[in-house]
Order: C-alpha cells, then sequence, then structure tokens
C-alpha cells in the first residue's frame, strides 16, 4: 500500500493524469491540496473539484482558506464549514509565506477549531516558496507551529516539506515533541541539474536525522508534490533509503498517512 499525501490535480485533465500516473507508479490513494487561488494562478471552484473527483474513492482533497483577505475571509469560511459538515474533504492547506501571516495567527483559531471538531489535520506550507512573486519565506517557519500544537493539543497538524531548506531541525524539534504533529517530504528533491545528486544525497541525510531524532519513523509521510514534481521520482528517493526496516517503511508509505487523514 503507498498513499501520497500531496498532490495537485484539479481540473479532469489533470485528474486523468494522476490517476494514469498512480497506476503506473502502483499508488493505492492521493491526497489533492487545493490551492486558493493566490496571486495569479487560477484553479477551478472548490465545489468543482469535488464534482471531478467524485467517481474517484481513491483520490481525496484537502481544501484551503485565505488568511489575509479579509473580504473574503468570511465567505470562504461558511464554504468550508459547509463542505465539512458533508464530510467532503480530509484536510484543511493554509498557505503560510504565499500569504503574510504565521501559523500562531489568532485569525486561524477559527480554523483549528473547526479542525478539531471534525477530527481533520490542517496541513502547512512550510520552507521554499517557489517564484511567486510577493511571499515571503520568514512566515513559513515551522518554530510557530509548535505555539498552534500546544494550544490545541487535540488538532492534528502536517508540516508540509519539512521546512525546507532553512528549518528541518525546527521541523524536527516541532514533531518530536508533540504528539499531534508530522511531517512530510514532498516537493523537496531537487529539479534536474548540475549537482542534483549532492542536493538529493544532503536532503537524505537531513531526512535520517529527522528520523532519527525523532527515534521512530512514525512522523514522517509519503508525498511527492505531483505535478511539479514526478511521483517515480519520490519512490525512487523513499527507496534509497536502505536505513529504513520493512516495518518503518510500512508506516512511511501509508500507515501514518492513515492515521492522519483517516482514508
Ligand atoms: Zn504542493
Amino acid at each position: 500500500m503507498l498513499i501520497d499525501c500531496h498532490v495537485h490535480a484539479y481540473t479532469k485533465k489533470q485528474i486523468t493524469k494522476l490517476l494514469l500516473s498512480m497506476k503506473k507508479n502502483r499508488i493505492d490513494k492521493s491526497v489533492i491540496m487545493y490551492w486558493p487561488n493566490i496571486g495569479g494562478t487560477k484553479v477551478p471552484k472548490i465545489n468543482e473539484v469535488l464534482k471531478n473527483i467524485r467517481n474517484y474513492p481513491n483520490l481525496f482533497l484537502a481544501s484551503s482558506i485565505r488568511i489575509t483577505d479579509d473580504r473574503k475571509f468570511n465567505r470562504e469560511f461558511e464554504e468550508l464549514k459547509n463542505i465539512l459538515s458533508k464530510k467532503q474533504i480530509v484536510g484543511v492547506k493554509l498557505y503560510l509565506g504565499y500569504e503574510h501571516f504565521f501559523a500562531n495567527d489568532p485569525r486561524c483559531n477559527k480554523i483549528y477549531e473547526l479542525c478539531i471538531k471534525y477530527n481533520i489535520p490542517v496541513i502547512y506550507h512550510t520552507g521554499d516558496t517557489w517564484n511567486l512573486k510577493n511571499a515571503m519565506v520568514r512566515f513559513t517557519n515551522p518554530i510557530y507551529i509548535d505555539d498552534v500544537a500546544v494550544k490545541f493539543p487535540k488538532l492534528k497538524i502536517l508540516i508540509s516539506h519539512l521546512g525546507n531548506p532553512c528549518w528541518i531541525k525546527e521541523t524536527a524539534e516541532v514533531i518530536y515533541k508533540n504528539k499531534n504533529v508530522f511531517t512530510d517530504f514532498c516537493g523537496t528533491l531537487s529539479f534536474p541539474g548540475r549537482f542534483e545528486k549532492e542536493y538529493n544525497n544532503n536532503l537524505k541525510k537531513e531526512i535520517l536525522e529527522l528520523v532519527a531524532y525523532c527515534g521512530t519513523p512514525r512522523k514522517l509521510l509519503f508525498g511527492s508534490d505531483f505535478d511539479l514534481y514526478k511521483q517515480e521520482q519520490y519512490i525512487k528517493f523513499l527507496e534509497s533509503f536502505t536505513e529504513f526496516s520493512k516495518t518503518d517503511l510500512e508506516y512511511i508509505r501509508h500507515k501514518n498517512a492513515e492515521k492522519l487523514f483517516k482514508i
């Protein structure tokens, strides 16, 4: 069993491409992270995405909401409450850095309470912010997620992208000290380039340090960030960890995701 805890696909065409990739790579389930149309990139409305995945029991959706858009927040919050009451989503993704707010911003508290009520995780974008024009990386520091984890011990939390590259150690500490916090390595590998091998080797070392610091693989999830990346690239990367036992790999490949997302 293999679960990809972080993919992007919204239109029918993108979803067909995702399903094809999952079949090819023997991925049993994928969790789609909604993009709340920050900046220029436009994706279909959440209800349309829900409609597009309706016939595929192996696809799940984490919704999203813009925290800093005062004009739209109330409407989006009502929408979120509505789809949650129908149990149509498995998480709420917040885009730290792409929007200018820290994880411990009091404006998020309403979201956290809602996630607790429906027993679904909040997922944070952390670390590098690609080339999005107005993004500010300091907001993505996972150290502020510790405040949330302590204040809301019943809230399940996923730190996406390990806080890579600035804060993998911070992520290790936050997931180690809080029972309710997990992380994944999606979207962290190098694109083809001159120092690709060196970069990926270094990342592997840092992930091993993180797991060793936690003393368990029960805090790490498999994810790819398809279709920014190819899913096979991440499978190959996970297979390169000869340090992990078969049992360790079962947690990383699917058991941790099953526990977190209840899928
Ligand atoms: Zn992503």
